[in-house]
């Protein structure tokens, strides 16, 4: 067990990293390190015997070296709408939430940063349940693999689904984990890992501005949004208790500074709130905020979390803000949410008890 505990967790590591090491400790070429990304990510192999482009005596070396520890799935929800929300034990005694959303042809899988959350947003379960600890790069890459294993027939890995997206949408303020976050997003994107376009890839924050202004000088290159839900620091202080340190002015100059490749634009995610944010001076504030920024508009009606006082705002309410947003020229969609019946939507994730 001792000599278990010793070994590299294989999923923690970016293929850099894996060169660095690979070449310290074995004196191994790059192209092993490669190798060994595709037997683990493409393959699915991480039996290291079975490695048959590989020597023998590294073949040994690999298995004394690392572990590939998978979670432990310690319940799985079936939505009706073909989602599916698991609860995970990524490490031991680190409880999260992932969730598999199926939308006809198009496979998301929800990521989480976090074991809880420090952000406090009101209406948020995860934010309920305070920050308990970081996750680690690869506690975020065995909840994909988890998923992955699951699902086999989508055959996740490499280039074979049609459209595959990675949001990190789950628990957690995936920016105030940079470090573990971003080399997640690494390995996803490595030709040798995942193979996943950035432009699969999505970050969401609620507007930390320390992980904002590394990833403006980060070449992570993968699609941003950013969950403002109020238009006013006096809202927006009550609803995200982190507009106090970051406000509406910082956090919109910040965003002015993140560097778009090609058409990209960010993406402004806001929740409605009946009466609380969804005025028609929001709307104009709204439109005066994001003047300027390459961006679009995801509306969010609220949904409903167990002991948090909020309601969506009406119908007709939603569909008039799509409307305005659209006549102004914004991009616009409406995130009408997934896995409502098994609590899998936005801000629905949360670890309450573990048997
Ligand atoms: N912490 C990051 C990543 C989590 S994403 C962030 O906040 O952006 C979770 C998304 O769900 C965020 O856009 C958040 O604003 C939204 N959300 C949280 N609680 C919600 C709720 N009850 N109903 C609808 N959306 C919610
Ligand atoms: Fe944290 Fe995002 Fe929930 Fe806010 S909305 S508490 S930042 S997970």
């Amino acid at each position: 067990m001792a000599e278990e505990n010793k070994k590299i967790d294989f999923y923690n590591l970016t293929k850099s990293e894996l060169i660095d090491l690979l070449k310290n400790r074995f004196n191994a070429t790059q192209f092993r390190a490669t190798q060994l990304f595709e037997w683990v990510y493409r393959k699915r192999v991480v039996d290291c015997e079975a490695m048959s482009n590989i020597t023998k005596e590294l073949r040994k070396e690999l298995a004394d070296t690392f572990s590939f520890e998978k979670a432990v799935v310690k319940e799985r929800h079936d939505s009706k709408d073909g989602s599916r929300k698991y609860l995970l034990e990524v490490s031991p005694d680190v409880f999260i939430e992932c969730v598999y959303i199926k939308q006809l042809d198009r496979i998301t899988l929800c990521v989480s940063s976090q074991y809880g959350c420090a952000m406090g947003c009101v209406f948020c379960q995860t934010g309920t349940m305070g920050l308990k600890k970081n996750l680690s790069t690869g506690d975020i890459i065995r909840q994909v693999l988890t998923i992955v294993d699951d699902y086999p027939d989508n055959k996740i890995l490499g280039t074979n689904l049609p459209v595959h997206n990675i949001v990190f949408m789950g628990m957690g303020e995936p920016l105030n984990n940079y470090d573990a976050v971003s080399n997640a997003i690494r390995i996803l994107k490595d030709t040798a890992g995942f193979n996943m376009g950035g432009r699969k890839i999505t970050v969401s924050t609620s507007g930390f501005v320390p992980g904002l202004e590394k990833f403006a000088q980060d070449d992570l290159d993968v699609n941003l949004a950013i969950s403002l839900s109020a238009t006013c620091d006096e809202v927006r202080n009550k609803i995200m208790p982190i507009n106090k340190r970051y406000p509406i002015k910082q956090l919109i100059e910040t965003l002015h500074t993140i560097p778009l490749k090609n058409r990209r634009k960010l993406t402004i995610s806001y929740v409605l709130l009946n009466g609380i944010n969804d005025t028609q001076a929001d709307m104009k504030r709204l439109l005066s905020l994001v003047h300027g920024l390459k961006v679009k508009v995801n509306l969010i009606p609220y949904n409903e979390n167990d002991g948090l006082d909020f309601q969506a705002p009406p119908d007709d309410t939603v569909t008039a803000w799509l409307d305005r947003l659209v006549r102004a020229g914004i991009e616009t969609t409406v995130r009408w949410s997934r896995g409502l019946d098994i609590k899998a939507a936005c801000g629905q994730l949360a670890v309450k008890k573990v048997n």
